[in-house]
């Protein structure tokens, strides 16, 4: 084995910055980049000597016992370098690759986060305003997201000397290579943080629950989701907030059905307000409103109320009210009204109506419903 002075060319007595300098120059000119595979036994040579040399303890060992008095040490010849960052340099120019690096901030943007809101058929006729409560990551309040106890703040990193880069050296089909990676002790940011702090155990955030006012337009469909930009998980170390997506949920309602921009309903009206005709008083969502009966309103009918619909979403407006007759037949007679009947039919000449048939019509429900849809 080559002594490890005559391999670099330098004196036994060479300073740590000849020593240097000698290695920069031959690991520039045998690099297997440059002088292809067939120098790599030299190069690595060149490796392990100034590993040992420009390194104090192990220059100390070999200076009194050689190689045997390293591995004696529990050093392993040629296990690694003294540091990376020298054999980088050589190839990169003084302050080698990661100098120019800038390491990424440990800053994230929080994650998207989906609640549902249920809402009733008056919040989507109308739209609304509503508050709702989820659990979501908010800033720390302790350190106000820097991750650090009060007082103390991130310290640069002492293995990579704040660039987030480390460089190593590995055995490949053509040599040693020289690669970058993040900073292991870091993560690649830069700084640790020695003293995080407890209320967030560094994370820089603490889940909580708040309130949140969403302004639900009218006219929103189930499952739709409202986007609430930033209002999410709030991000790490001052990146930017996820955003909030509420998911709609509708409620039925007893009464009216949606369709569209329609609302629908039934109305039952009793025979003689189908035959004679009549204006009748109807609770709607916009309170009470006259509807119109015919003379002459026939079951399945469908009377529509202008402008008593559900709120459109994408444009001004609403949609119409339905309302579908239904006509109630008296159930129960007491004698002086089934003699009025029987006159009636007399009159009429009923006794015999024609027994004319047709198709099955649809049903109500279809024929309010389905005058939209068409
Ligand atoms: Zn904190
Ligand atoms: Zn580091």
């Amino acid at each position: 084995m080559a002594d490890f002075y005559d391999i670099l060319g330098v004196e036994r007595d060479a300073s740590a910055a000849d020593i240097k300098k000698a290695y920069r120059k031959l690991a520039r000119t045998l690099h297997p980049d440059v002088a292809g595979p067939e120098k790599s036994e030299e190069f690595k040579a060149v490796n392990e000597a100034y590993e040992v040399l420009s390194d104090e303890e192990k220059r100390r060992l070999y200076d009194i016992g050689g190689e045997e008095a390293l591995s004696g040490a529990g050093f392993a010849p040629g296990g690694g370098f003294a540091s990376f960052q020298d054999i980088f340099s050589a190839f990169f120019g003084g302050m080698g690759g990661a100098g120019r690096h800038t390491p990424p901030s440990r800053a994230r943007r929080g994650q998207d986060t989906l609640v549902n809101i249920d809402l009733s058929l008056n919040d989507v006729v109308f739209g609304a305003e509503k508050t709702i409560s989820p659990s979501l990551m908010v800033e720390c309040p302790q350190c106000h997201g820097s991750c650090a106890a009060e007082g103390t703040e991130p310290t640069q990193c002492g293995q990579c000397e704040g660039s987030g880069m480390v460089q190593r050296v590995t055995q490949s089909l053509f040599g040693q290579m020289v690669s970058s990676g993040p900073c292991p002790a870091c993560h690649g940011h830069g700084t640790v943080i020695l003293n995080p702090c407890s209320e967030c155990s560094g994370q820089g955030r603490v889940r909580a629950v708040r309130n949140i006012t969403i302004n639900v337009p009218a006219g929103v469909e189930e499952g739709m989701r409202i986007r609430l930009a930033g209002k999410g998980d709030a991000g790490v170390e001052g990146g930017a907030a996820g955003d909030l997506f509420a998911q709609v949920h509708i409620d039925n309602h007893p009464i009216f059905t949606r369709s569209g921009d329609d609302l629908t309903c039934e109305l039952r009206i009793p025979m003689t307000a189908a035959a004679l005709g009549t204006t009748m008083t109807i609770e709607t969502l916009d309170g009470a409103q006259d509807i119109e009966i015919k003379p002459g309103t026939d079951s399945g009918e469908v009377i529509t109320m202008p402008g008593l619909g559900v709120g459109r979403l994408h444009r001004s407006g609403r949609g119409d009210l339905r309302v579908g007759i239904s006509v109630a037949t008296p159930k129960k007679l007491d004698d002086a009204q089934r003699k009025l009947l029987e006159e009636l039919t007399r009159l009429r000449g009923e006794e015999k109506p024609p027994a004319s048939l047709t198709a099955q019509r649809e049903s109500l429900f279809e024929k309010i419903r389905g005058r939209f849809n068409r």
